[in-house]
């Protein structure tokens, strides 16, 4: 985990507020155990004076009451039983609506943000589409996958989940890449191609398995904004990766996400699938997407 905002990106991102987006997502690995470094960056964003993941800030009263609970410009969410409900995001929007009277940034934090029930996400989508000048949301998930496409796609995603060790080299990335463009040139009739792509070079289910992991750290590096806090960073496919699918919506490389995610689960629980079947069905549903 970060010892120190200033070791890192963070730092950069929140000294820059132009560069600020205005709703955030945060994958954690643990929501209670990261919640600390995250309330931090919430304090980035409201109080200039602090850019440490040290809780306190000298002599600042704004910093004193967030950490009291008592700051009335930060708002904290969380399901109320199963889900977050409709009322619970109305509630914010109309206290963060009446404006601060210091004129410093509002902030609302969402903990487990799969957890909002349709209403509730329609209602922030709608917030996050329009945000008002000034309010940021920072939402925090366990499992990104399980965010709605359209909110995930409107938050600049911040991973701190501990790393996947997986091995790859830029010659497999490229070649993975291309086989994410194919499918989305040729739709389902990439199927004749799959046996170049995959059934070639990946000749048992546990190596198809490592491929479906490796498309899902490029659609995650591919996807997620400034900077991502684990692995793929420290590697020079970063560049890469970053530059590669151009021209897709980043609502698509999510849907792709979802499905390989999907997949990959699939075969991992059922590992004597036929593996033709299998990867004609996963180009089928791939090829799915829709503009919502
Ligand atoms: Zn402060």
């Amino acid at each position: 985990m970060l010892d120190d905002f200033k070791d890192n990106k963070f730092y950069d991102y929140a000294v820059n507020l132009e560069k600020y987006y205005h709703a955030y997502l945060f994958e954690v690995d643990d929501i209670e155990a990261s919640f600390k470094i995250i309330l931090a960056f919430a304090k980035m964003i409201i109080c200039s004076k602090h850019y440490t993941n040290n809780s306190k800030c000298e002599d600042c009263n704004i910093c004193h009451l967030i950490d009291e609970n008592y700051y009335e410009d930060l708002k904290i969410i969380e399901p109320d039983g199963a889900y977050i409900k409709k009322e619970q995001i109305l509630e914010i929007k109309k206290n963060l609506s009446l404006k601060s009277s210091n004129s410093l940034n509002q902030v609302y934090i969402i903990k487990e943000a799969d957890k909002l029930n349709t209403h509730a996400a329609n209602s922030l989508l709608k917030f996050i589409e329009e945000p008002e000048e000034g309010i940021y949301a920072i939402l925090i998930t366990t499992n990104k996958k399980q965010i709605l496409p359209t909110i995930y796609s409107r938050c600049s995603l911040i991973t701190l989940k501990s790393n996947q060790e997986i091995t790859y080299d830029l010659e497999e990335i490229t070649y993975l890449v291309s086989f994410l463009e194919l499918v989305y040139r040729k739709k389902e009739d990439a199927i004749p191609y799959l046996k170049e792509y995959f059934k070639d070079r990946y000749n048992s289910n546990t190596e198809i398995i490592r491929a479906l992991n490796i498309l899902e750290i490029i659609l995650d590096t591919r996807i997620s904004q400034e900077f991502q806090v684990n692995t793929i960073t420290k590697l020079n496919f970063y560049d890469i990766i970053k530059s590669s699918l151009k021209g897709i919506l980043k609502e698509e490389l999510i849907y792709y996400l979802k499905i390989i995610v999907e997949f990959k689960n699939k075969l991992t629980m059922f590992p004597n699938l036929n593996i033709n079947l299998f990867l004609d069905s996963l180009v089928i549903e791939m090829s799915k997407f829709e503009v919502m």
